[in-house]
């Protein structure tokens, strides 16, 4: 044991030991990123357990995100093993729910009260409007449910909003902020925000739970502090033994140990309140303050760069932070022509990289916006490679959207059994399981499609007559799609129909539930994506199909839940990323607009985006990819937007860039047209190397071919489809071909290539 405990603290610095083997009483460690404030968490948890100053079950830790939550309770497994089965290591929300289902019936809720995400908690906010005819195009969802979010993060409830009331908006807010909170209570529901709300009311209400849970966790510890709102601060005073009135009741034990950055701090547009943290030795003048220098997670290239970012800001508090991890690889920023591009330019240098050996799970994505990942998503399928989104939901896994392209499926493929089953009663139709069977048996037998025996239910024997009634009605409805799909109509048009003529839609707007509200927006992405596909493949030889829509969906789903022994490329949104570490980080998507946030730059909000900046540079262990399109579209319309301030403010030194100064430099032209026949007027190419970039050629001159440049998807007479991976001096290409994943280099002017 004691030899463990040695082992323990031998990985560990001098000012983290103090850490953690402090006693009783509060600590803070305010210190820059990478310099193991999480570590000494860790280890202080698996400290008080090893020397059995606590109980596993006397120790609350609170992350941020479900994913930090995961690698600290794994950190700390590592330490002491499956004790850790009985500790609290989880988010806020996850605690406050796990507290609720307990005491949550003391407010009047049923154990059983469900929680409503963003999504649903908007809709109903959405709904509330409607109901109070209030102007939508004047004041969005979204504008009143942030307020209202805003309100509870405060501890302001409806009432107390109300008698602050200053402007039109305000007033509009009380309003919709009173009519929701008693749909929610009445659908016995909770939003995020309230998760945090009811658990402080009901530690406030009632003493004898206050107690209880002050008592049972002897030790509390949080994690990325710097983020904490108002709500959060209240929650924790009262968990570790603060009174209704703020002082400390004679059971409490101030055994608060924090830890936080204030560089890193990105929640403030959900009221993360940063004073938490620098004023916290106002809160506890009694509070030993540890300081961490030394950082152990980048190189000293990746340090410099993000010290150099946030130096922008004002008001920061100088942090020293060193390494003895070395200099390393340069920071590599890369322009591309638009979000495709970009997206194949990644994935080629992903396979660059797992080639040399590096594994998928030391790869991560990170990217400012959601709706960011599925172009990249896309690519990564087409490319075979495995990737994971953290945070993000899967598409293409939703009930509805299965059900839907179960729909489309049986129009191409009537043989179809699994997905007949799964529309033969989706919406409710009369179709039970029972007469399911007897058809599906009965298409065997007679050695014919399940759409031809349903087609004819009659014939079907032992079906009852209202099976069969059902199965004409059903059979009616598909048959007429059927021909309307023979037509070969555009793909989305025909979803359109499919979901109106199979009475889907219908059933699910007569559900009038925000979640089957929810289920309607995303069939109408999917039509989206329909639409999407049919305008692209218009320009393929086979022209867009339903066969081959279905075809291209599979790939992508399938690739949702793949697993493989080499790993998982990981991509998230930079909120997400906070507190990890990855050997190599992509950060994409770095123009202005999208990075720093079009809003926060309208809105006042750059600090706060240049810190999200710091935290995403400050993920990268060794290398690190800085990329930009010069075009994306945006809301279907292209757009052009300039390259990210957070690129200009990393010193030119540290960074190997390879941009497009000017539109035809950088890339190398193929001829499209004559296959095999040289280009009379292709000048020579080449400006001389630039360090581990590709973009040295430049073939500006050359007229009538196509021009290639890193990340175009191409077709090779003999090879089939490929991606350039490189545009080498004298008008050398370097293509993949995803049929045998050969990488092969090419004259651009001499090979038969057809740019996609
Ligand atoms: P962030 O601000 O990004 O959350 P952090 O301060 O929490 O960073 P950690 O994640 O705890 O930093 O540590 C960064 C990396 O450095 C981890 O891989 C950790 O294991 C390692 N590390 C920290 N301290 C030491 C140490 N004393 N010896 C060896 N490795 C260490
Ligand atoms: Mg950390």
């Amino acid at each position: 044991h004691a030899a463990d405990l040695d082992a323990l603290l031998a990985g560990l610095n001098e000012p983290q030991r103090e850490a953690v083997v402090h006693g009783d009483g509060p600590l803070l460690i305010l210190a820059g990123a990478g310099s193991g404030k999480t570590r000494v968490l860790t280890h202080r948890i698996a400290y008080l357990v090893g020397t059995g100053q606590a109980r596993p079950d006397e120790i609350l830790a609170i992350t941020f995100t479900n994913k930090a939550a995961q690698e600290m309770r794994e950190r700390v497994e590592l330490l002491v093993g499956r004790r850790t089965r009985a500790m609290w290591v989880m988010t806020f929300h996850a605690a406050c729910a796990r507290i609720l289902r307990a005491d949550a019936h003391r407010l009047g809720y049923t154990r059983q009260f469900t929680i409503y995400d963003q999504a649903d908690a908007r809709r109903l906010v959405k709904r509330a409007i409607d109901e109070l005819d209030v102007d939508p195009k004047r004041f969005t969802p979204g504008a009143i449910h942030h307020e209202i979010s805003d309100a509870k993060n405060k501890l302001r409830d409806a009432e107390a909003y109300a008698q602050m009331v200053g402007s039109f908006f305000e007033q509009t807010v009380a309003d919709v902020y009173k009519l929701y909170e008693a749909e929610l209570h009445r659908m016995n529901a909770m939003d995020f925000d309230d998760l945090l709300v009811r658990t402080v009311n009901v530690l406030e209400l009632f003493p004898e739970v206050r107690r209880r849970y002050a008592e049972a966790f002897r030790h509390v510890l949080v994690d990325e502090y710097q983020d904490t709102n108002h709500v959060q601060y209240r929650l924790l005073q009262l968990l570790t033994g603060g009174g209704a009135d703020g002082r400390l009741a004679d059971y409490g034990h101030r055994n608060l140990v924090v830890v936080g950055d204030d560089s890193q701090s990105i929640y403030g547009f959900r009221g993360a309140d940063i004073r938490n943290i620098l004023d916290f030795e106002d809160s506890y003048p009694d509070a030993t303050v540890v300081k961490l220098e030394q950082n152990y997670r980048s190189t000293q290239t990746v340090l410099d760069a993000a010290n150099a970012v946030i130096r922008n800001n004002r008001g920061q508090r100088e942090k020293e932070l060193w390494t003895d991890l070395g200099v390393g690889d340069p920071i590599k920023v890369r322009e591309l022509d638009d979000e495709h591009a970009e997206a194949r330019y990644v994935a080629g240098e992903i396979e660059r990289l797992v080639d040399e050996g590096v594994s998928r799970s030391e790869i991560a994505v990170f990217y400012r916006t959601n709706a960011q990942s599925r172009v990249l998503e896309d690519t990564l399928v087409r490319a075979q490679i495995g990737y994971q989104v953290i945070g993000g939901t899967k598409f293409y896994e939703r009930a509805e959207i299965k059900d839907a392209i179960a729909y489309l499926t049986m129009l191409v493929n009537p043989q179809d059994v699994v997905s007949f089953t799964r529309i033969a009663n989706s919406p409710r139709r009369g179709i039970g399981q029972t007469s399911l069977s007897r058809v599906i048996s009965w298409a065997n037998t007679a050695g014919i499609t399940i759409w031809d025996a349903a087609l004819d239910p009659d014939s079907v024997p032992g079906l009852g007559t209202a099976a069969r009634k059902a199965f004409h009605r059903f059979m009616g409805a598909m048959r007429i799609l059927g021909e309307r799909a023979a037509a070969n109509p555009p793909v989305g048009e025909l979803l359109r129909e499919v979901l109106a003529e199979s009475g889907y839609l219908e059933a699910l707007e007569a559900e009038r539930t925000i979640e089957a509200q929810g289920r309607i927006e995303n069939l109408e992405e999917l039509v989206n994506v329909a639409a999407e596909y049919d305008l692209s493949a218009e320009n393929s030889d086979e022209g867009p199909s339903l066969a081959g829509f279905l075809q291209q969906i599979a790939l992508v789903a399938d690739a949702d839940g793949r697993r493989d022994d080499e790993g998982l490329v990981t991509l998230m949104t930079l909120h997400n990323a906070k507190g990890l570490e990855y050997p190599i980080v992509f950060m994409i998507g770095l123009e202005e607009g999208v990075f720093p946030h079009q809003r926060a730059i309208e809105e006042g909000g750059l600090e706060e985006e240049r810190r999200l900046a710091y935290v995403g540079i400050t993920r990268a262990q060794r290398d690190l990819y800085l990329t930009y399109a010069r075009a994306r579209a945006v809301f279907g319309a292209r757009s052009y937007a300039a390259r990210s301030r957070f690129v200009d403010e990393v010193p030119m030194g540290l960074t190997d860039r390879s941009e497009q100064p000017a539109h035809g430099v950088g890339s190398v032209r193929a001829r499209a047209t004559t296959w095999g026949s040289p280009s009379p007027n292709l000048s020579p190419l080449g400006s001389g190397p630039i360090p581990g970039g590709g973009w040295d050629a430049s073939g500006g001159s050359a007229g009538g071919g196509t021009e290639l440049r890193l990340g175009d998807d191409v077709f090779h007479a003999a090879f089939g489809d490929g991606v350039v991976t490189g545009v080498e001096a004298g008008g050398i290409v370097v293509i993949r071909f995803s049929r045998d994943g050969s990488e092969r280099k090419l004259v651009a002017d001499l090979a038969p290539i057809e740019k996609r």
